[in-house]
């Protein structure tokens, strides 16, 4: 059985980047719909004992649907943190940051394949930054439920480019929503999952 996440911030808290009243639907009735109807299907099946990262892994249709977008709905939201915070991160010295200038050149480089990844999504999807078995920095797009797990990946950031993401407050204008959740991303917890083992598929 498994549960709505707790957020570790106010609804409030992600003003004006995210609204209340879009945090409000996005997670307490987009994510909340997609656990209730994970809880529904896999009951009394095989997959019901088992953790997000396998279900997805293991499953199709309906049930990697709704299970990949709890998994990817808690690794993005649980991924921000107080406005200007994020940008105060970057200067810490992560080493996830040193990271990202490796692989993209420089941070800038990075932001804006991110964006471009993110804005030229056709439909619904997710645009992600993940490691692969290297610690190689990767972005890929991903489509609807999809998460890189299930390239071998590990995934460590993400936007949302579902319209319920961003509708309520940019309308049509996905690149300015992108362009504005830099300054929540938490790098803290990026560089947590970036050291963590965690599961691939
Ligand atoms: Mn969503």
């Amino acid at each position: 059985m498994f549960t709505l996440i707790t957020l570790p911030y106010e609804l409030t808290a992600l003003q004006p980047v995210i609204s209340e009243q879009t945090l409000s639907f996005h997670y307490g009735k987009h994510l909340q719909t997609y656990v209730d109807n994970l809880n529904k299907l896999i009951a009394g099946t095989e997959y019901e004992p088992m953790p997000l990262e396998e279900i997805v892994c293991k499953s199709s249709g309906a049930i990697f649907n709704n299970t990949g977008q709890v998994l990817n709905h808690n690794l993005y939201f649980t991924q921000f943190n107080k406005l200007e915070q994020g940008a105060k991160n970057k200067e810490q010295g992560l080493f996830i940051i040193q990271a990202i200038n490796r692989d993209f050149g420089s941070f800038d480089n990075f932001k804006q394949e991110f964006e471009q990844k993110g804005t030229t999504l056709f439909g619904s999807g997710w645009v992600w930054l993940s490691a692969d078995k290297d610690g190689k920095l990767v972005i890929t797009q991903e489509q609807n439920a999809q998460n890189p797990i299930t390239k071998g990946l590990r995934p460590l950031l993400t936007m949302d480019v579902w319209e319920h993401a961003y509708y309520l407050d940019y309308q049509n204008r996905r690149a300015a929503h992108l362009q504005a959740l830099w300054s929540i991303i938490n790098w803290e917890e990026i560089e947590r999952r970036y050291m963590a083992v965690n599961d691939k598929c």
